[in-house]
């Protein structure tokens, strides 16, 4: 019998840092008052020449320090990297060691998450180690893993997710217990290879449906399923791709999924075609579609499908892991941001002047991916909308149909 306190680790996820540096950039790095006062406290400039007379940090905005343990930030230097990124290495951890860096640096890219059944380690698929499977498999990393989860708990003296209330669909209300039974099914539809990754996603929601129709009885889903995307399906791939694939930097409050801006894009742009767009680029969807997605290639394969057992696994997709959404638009929601990859790695194979997506378009869509899902933020409007537009299964299979 588990408690929820016990670490449970994922099997097939390894990871060590490959010294890439590739993490320390593209965000301003939060630190706690703590951090602040003893990284602050060293004279940098006396250390090394480029940080005299810098400003290398900034107070956090309320909006930005709400419900987190944070309250001030590194400055990211013009390159739009950390400043103490020094010849690829971190400069405050070769002169000081790595307590000396801040809290988030130290903890980089484990993450835990605390259900009924135990605290579910998973990691941050924005490193480059998580990327490519470097390293030693997490199952025979567990002394440091609880050395990291002691350091998690520190820093988030106040994660208890709640998971008393979880719902399969809006009003369909699911125990831990019978969670559990699906989430064992899941993973399974998830891990069988002899499948294509959408008739895996599609598995998944069958299961779920079936589920459903079992507490229900009343969910007519199945039958032919037209493979033409409708005009809502194709505002919502837009919605979607201006949050998590965004062109340019994200002000206040644009990087959340924004009901009333959905609407008012499907009133204004319901009829108008949809592009993927890049810096400089714009391809449209029905041309990327046509494009084909490499399913055999091994390490593309192995990268989805560790990418997706790993939010699977560590539960990060429904209830108090993702936005308290239901199991069900949790899951069909993963099944589109697996869309969403794919139409991004065929855009950057197209921007390289190739039409042959490579493991490194696909390794690049998953990680910016991954590091807005951390950032993104869904209140209860927006919540509402995502069960309201993702709970159908049919428009999940005409969007990975399409893709
Ligand atoms: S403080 Fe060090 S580890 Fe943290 S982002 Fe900057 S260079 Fe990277």
């Amino acid at each position: 019998m588990t408690d929820s306190n016990d670490l449970v680790l994922p099997e097939g996820i390894n990871y060590e840092c490959t010294g890439c540096g590739k993490c320390c950039g593209g965000w301003a790095i939060p630190m706690t008052q703590d951090d602040y006062e003893r990284i602050s406290e060293v004279d940098w400039g006396e250390k090394n020449d480029k940080f005299k007379n810098q400003n290398l940090f900034r107070e956090l905005k309320d909006y930005e320090m709400a419900n987190t343990p944070y309250s001030y930030a590194i400055k990211p230097g013009a390159d739009n990297r950390c400043p103490f990124l020094v010849d690829n290495l971190c400069f405050i951890h070769s002169l000081n060691g790595p307590k000396f860096k801040p809290s988030i640096c130290q903890l980089f890219p484990y993450s835990f998450n605390k259900t009924p059944t135990g605290t579910y380690a998973t990691i941050s698929f924005v490193s480059m180690g998580a990327i490519n499977n470097s390293g030693k498999a997490l199952l025979d990393q567990r002394d440091y893993l609880e050395s990291k989860l002691g350091e998690f708990k520190q820093l988030y003296p106040d994660h208890e997710p709640n998971w008393s209330s979880i719902t399969l669909a809006t009003g369909v209300s699911l125990t831990w217990d019978e969670y559990m039974l699906l989430d064992e099914q899941l993973i399974g539809c998830m891990s069988d290879a002899s499948k294509t990754f959408e008739d895996r996603f599609i598995a998944g929601s069958d299961l779920l449906i079936d589920e459903f129709n079992k507490k229900r009885e009343r969910l007519g889903v199945k039958g032919n399923v037209s493979p033409a995307l409708n005009w809502q399906d194709k505002q919502l791939i837009k919605a979607l791709r201006k949050i998590y694939f965004p062109v340019k930097p994200l002000g206040k409050g644009e990087g959340d999924f924004n009901f009333y801006k959905f609407l008012a894009q499907v009133v204004l742009n319901g009829a108008f075609p949809v592009n993927i767009d890049l810096p400089g680029h714009a391809y449209s969807i029905e041309k990327l579609s046509k494009i084909p997605f490499p399913q055999e290639d091994p390490d593309i394969s192995s990268l989805i499908y560790r990418y997706f057992f790993s939010r699977l696994f560590g539960k990060h997709y429904f209830g108090a892991g993702f936005g308290q959404l239901s199991v069900i638009t949790g899951f069909h929601h993963l099944a589109i941001l697996y869309a969403l990859i794919k139409l991004q790695s065929k855009a950057s194979s197209l921007q390289r002047g190739s039409a042959t997506v490579s493991y490194l378009d696909v390794a690049a869509a998953v990680r910016q991916l991954e590091k807005r899902l951390g950032e993104t933020s869904l209140d209860g409007m927006a919540a509402a909308t995502f069960e309201l537009l993702m709970f159908s299964p049919n428009r999940m299979r005409r969007i990975l149909a399409f893709s």
